[in-house]
This record gives structure tokens, C-alpha cells and sequence, in this order.
């Protein structure tokens, strides 16, 4: 049986080595437990043994299990973390606090309009640009070199403040690089939280100035392929 609660204090314990061994504190970056394809009751362990932020890659999935959630465990964050249709701005705005995956001028424009019908009760999403480092055709996220042009459009055309970026690393790929790309993106631009680190990689992400790291496996136990 998955021990969820030891795994968070592992993953708690890795975390704040590799932070201090980058001269951070241990609170600079935070912990998004991926919890997409758990059951409630898996998550509801978690959420016992302490952790608050999550995330989930399928507005659907997070429609069926989250709002009994969020209603029992008051005080708990979820993160979108997977990529956003347009006809689902509405219901992902009611659902999570926080967007890491805005990646296109047609969302952030649904985002404003959802924003502008006053749909989410005055409490603004949090967003972060999902930037996709590898360039992969098949892959959510702006290019890197279209990243500006976008940034510009939510923050002066629509007034859609940005927290931070997102990158998601090729599968195989070594993630340093990508995660220095995103880090040097990131101030260039003067946005404070950086997203990136996954179970293969949280501390090395930890070391190179990830905010948010995203962890399922580790917490939870190996996933079962999706049908
Ligand atoms: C599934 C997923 C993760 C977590 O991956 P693990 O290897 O299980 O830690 C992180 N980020 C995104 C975007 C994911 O879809």
C-alpha cells in the first residue's frame, strides 16, 4: 500500500535540501501534489496529512471530484495543469484557483470575457503561461520566441496579470535545460513563480529557482495507464 503521507514528507524533506544546497529558503517553492487519476479517497489522504495545493490535467476529472473536495477541506488550492479548450474557460474558472496552462491569445481573450461576465465571484485566477522550451508540435505551451508578444497582449490589451511560467520538458529529454530557459524567460519578463519539476526532476528543479514544483508519482504511486 502507498504510505501518502511518508511520500509528502519525502518529497517535503528532498525539497528542502536541494533548496538550501541552492542557498533558498525552504519556503520558496511550493508543492502542487498532481493528484489526475486519483480517487477521492487517495487525495482526501493527502490532503490529512497536510498538503493544500493540487493539481489536475482534465477540467472533467476535476469537475467530478473536486467540488465535494473543496467543500469538505476548506482552504485547499487547485491547480489546472493540463491544456485548456477554449469552451471549457467557464467551468475551469469555477473549478481551479490557479491556470498554469494559458498558451494562446484566444484563451486569454475567453479568460477576459469569462472575467468580464463576473462568472468567477470577484476572485480573480491566478495564471501562469505554459511555455513549450522543446518546441514540440504536439505539445500545449507559446513558443519561447512568442512568449513576449503574449505576455503583452494579457497585461496591456486585457489587464490579465501574469504570476509566472510553465514548462513541461520533452519526454527523455534532460530537463536542465529547459529549466534554465524557463528561469532566464521568467526574468526577463520580471514575473516572480516559475513552475517546473515533476517526480524525475523536483530537486534539480527546486535547485534552479522552481516556485511550484508538480509531483504525482512520488506522492502517490505509479499511475495506471490511461484507457
Ligand atoms: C502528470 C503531470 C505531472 C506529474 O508527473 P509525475 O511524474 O507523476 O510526478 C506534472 N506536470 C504535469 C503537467 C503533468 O501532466
Amino acid at each position: 500500500m502507498t504510505d501518502i503521507a511518508a511520500n509528502i514528507g519525502g518529497v517535503k524533506g528532498a525539497m528542502a535540501l536541494a533548496l538550501e544546497g541552492a542557498g533558498r529558503q525552504a519556503d520558496e517553492a511550493r508543492l502542487v501534489a498532481v493528484s489526475k487519476t486519483r480517487s477521492v479517497s487517495e487525495i482526501q489522504a493527502a490532503i490529512d496529512a497536510g498538503q493544500r495545493i493540487f493539481g489536475e490535467n482534465r477540467v472533467q476529472e476535476a469537475a467530478a471530484k473536486w467540488p465535494a473536495l473543496k467543500a469538505a477541506n476548506p482552504g485547499v488550492e487547485l491547480h489546472l495543469i493540463g491544456g485548456l479548450q477554449t469552451n471549457k474557460t467557464r467551468q475551469a474558472l469555477e473549478l481551479f484557483d490557479v491556470i498554469q496552462t494559458l498558451d494562446r491569445p484566444r484563451l486569454a481573450r475567453a479568460i477576459r470575457k469569462e472575467l468580464d461576465r463576473g462568472g468567477k465571484d470577484g476572485s480573480v485566477p491566478r495564471l501562469f503561461i505554459q511555455v513549450n522550451t522543446g518546441e514540440e508540435a504536439q505539445k500545449g505551451g507559446v513558443a519561447p520566441g512568442a512568449l513576449a508578444d503574449l505576455l503583452e497582449l494579457c497585461r496591456d490589451d486585457l489587464g490579465l496579470e501574469i504570476q509566472g511560467l510553465m514548462c513541461l520538458p520533452p519526454a527523455g529529454a534532460e530537463a536542465a535545460p529547459h529549466f534554465a530557459l524557463l528561469a532566464e524567460l521568467s526574468r526577463k519578463h520580471g514575473l516572480s513563480r516559475l513552475s517546473m519539476g515533476m517526480s524525475a526532476d523536483y530537486a534539480l528543479a527546486c535547485a534552479m529557482g522552481a516556485t511550484d514544483v508538480r509531483v504525482g508519482t512520488s506522492i502517490f504511486g505509479v499511475r495506471q495507464p490511461a484507457v
